[in-house]
């Protein structure tokens, strides 16, 4: 896909977009010829992150540790991405070295963590936007939050300037370094980047959960129906599949059959819990409309199987949502080709990597992609044993554009691979990396991938992210 060249006097300052309504009519093709206009050129950033996700946010934090002027920008009102605005409450593969160890201190500061498990635990959502908010805002990143990254201008292969849309209207951001944490890969796309999607190019993709939080009358009464509840064990009594199949058969006592075939009750707090039950199939994360429909079913779903256990009365009494996601969550986006690629084959030898960034010690993890696939198997580990793998900073750098990076579950990789690193101790540890490599890239003048891991270990030293 290529794009525009644009040049830096086209951006220059002087009418901003909506001011005035151009005359125009559709063509009989049903294209419209979008009026090219001036727009406000902001260009004071040594980097730009765009997504305030976990990779985002962590990407933000780092590079303005390092020295770099970073602008952050987010289309939610909040920062932390699936773990805000999707409700998330659960943590998966965190016990690394750098700002994993920062985010659990300063979350147990705040009593805001339970199941002390340094890799795997619970945490309170709300607690968790308001940290990042003080994170960002010491280490001096400039964030903008409700603003949409929606267009990318490369000039000689290298990505130079993004277009945002806010309430602000449209508006024009340049940098030396950019990097795409948006999830769904937004910004590589834009840029004109290679990418794949789910399994085969078309899809399918793992499907989308929409998180909710409720209250409860009286939460031991519930201990039996709820995962992760003083203890981190998958299997056994009490273990998270236990309690998945207990709570199943108290939907089914109420009559209703949830779409997710693991609908799983999560701790969080005193009376309060997150359910996650459900799965919308064959969405693509850039279908708006789907998106859309997949949003309400999914929140309409979560309501009615509310509605059926209380009526069960007993230790379902009172029991009520107070919150539902902003954000469908969504588990596979695209995927940016990168310098290298993750596959497969990495999770069955356990590949080292000299430019390690990470380790990861997560495993396989796939949703059933079709309602017929999750009646008999609603989650598969690929049917082989993963041995932990690093992810190499070279998955972190656009192949197609120079001057990108990517951080999160868009980076390099295949689907089997994407499978298994995505969870947020990885996509923190990804962020933190392309944080450290982008700001020293910017500072020096160079592109990313001119910049050896070894430096980024010894900025990451400098700033107290590795011993
Ligand atoms: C239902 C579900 C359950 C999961 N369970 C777990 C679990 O228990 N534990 C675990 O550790 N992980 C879990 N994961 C995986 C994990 O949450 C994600 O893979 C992780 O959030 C990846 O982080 P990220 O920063 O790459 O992406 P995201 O968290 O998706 O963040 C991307 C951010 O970019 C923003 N954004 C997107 N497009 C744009 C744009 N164009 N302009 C501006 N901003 C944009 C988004 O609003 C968002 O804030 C789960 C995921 C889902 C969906």
């Amino acid at each position: 896909m290529a794009h525009p060249v644009v040049s830096r006097r086209h951006f220059i300052s002087a009418a901003f977009a909506g001011t005035a309504a151009a005359q125009t009519a559709p063509s009989e093709d049903h294209q419209f010829d979008e009026p090219a206009q001036k727009i406000q050129l902001c260009d004071d950033a040594d980097v730009i992150v765009c997504g305030a996700g976990p990779a985002g946010i962590a990407a933000a934090i780092t590079a303005a540790r390092a020295g770099a002027r970073t602008r952050l920008f987010e289309v939610h009102g909040c920062l932390g991405g699936v773990w805000t605005a999707g409700l998330l409450t659960y943590i998966f593969d965190f016990d690394k070295p750098g700002l994993t160890r920062e985010l659990t201190r300063r979350l147990d500061e705040r009593d805001a963590r339970r199941n002390k498990n340094p890799s795997r635990f619970v945490y309170e959502p709300e607690e968790m936007k308001v940290l990042l908010e003080v994170m960002c805002l010491e280490a001096g990143v400039k964030t903008q939050l409700h603003t949409r990254v929606s267009a990318a201008f490369r000039e000689n292969g290298r990505l130079r300037t993004i277009v945002t849309e806010s309430k602000s209207g449209r508006q024009a951001w340049r940098a030396p370094v950019f990097i795409d944490a948006t999830g769904d890969g937004d910004l590589g796309a834009q840029a004109g980047c290679g990418w794949d999607v789910g399994q085969a190019k078309d899809c399918p993709c793992q499907p989308l959960t929409m998180n909710a939080l409720a209250v409860v009358r009286d939460v031991k009464a519930l201990t039996s129906f709820i995962s992760f509840n003083g203890t981190d064990e998958f299997n056994g009594p009490g273990g998270h599949l236990t309690c998945v199949e207990a709570f199943k058969a108290e939907l089914k006592r109420a009559g209703v059959e949830a779409s997710y075939g693991h609908p799983t009750i999560f701790p969080v707090r005193d009376d309060l819990v997150m359910l996650m039950l459900n799965h919308e199939y064959g969405i693509k994360p850039w279908d708006a409309a789907a998106i859309s429909e997949a949003t309400m079913r999914s929140r309409a779903e979560v309501f009615r199987l509310m509605r059926a256990l209380r009526k069960l009365g007993g230790p379902w009494e009172g029991l009520q949502i107070a919150s539902t996601a902003e954000q469908i969550g969504i588990r596979d986006g695209r995927r940016i080709h990168g310098r290298y690629t993750m596959t497969r084959d990495d999770l069955i030898k356990g590949a080292r990597q000299e430019d390690a960034v990470a380790r990861v010690t997560f495993g396989v993890d796939i949703h059933a992609d079709s309602k017929e696939t999750n009646k008999s198997k609603p989650i598969n580990n690929g049917n082989f044993k993963m041995r932990p793998y690093d992810i190499p900073l070279r998955a972190l750098i656009a192949k197609d554009v120079d001057g990108l990076m990517m951080a999160g579950r868009c980076i390099s990789g295949d689907f089997i691979a994407h499978a298994s690193y995505r969870v947020t101790g990885n996509a923190v540890a990804m962020g933190e990396a392309a944080g450290a490599t982008a700001a020293l890239a910017a500072l020096s003048k160079r592109l990313p991938h001119e910049v050896a891991w070894s430096e980024s270990v010894e900025k990451l030293t400098k700033i107290g992210l590795r011993a």
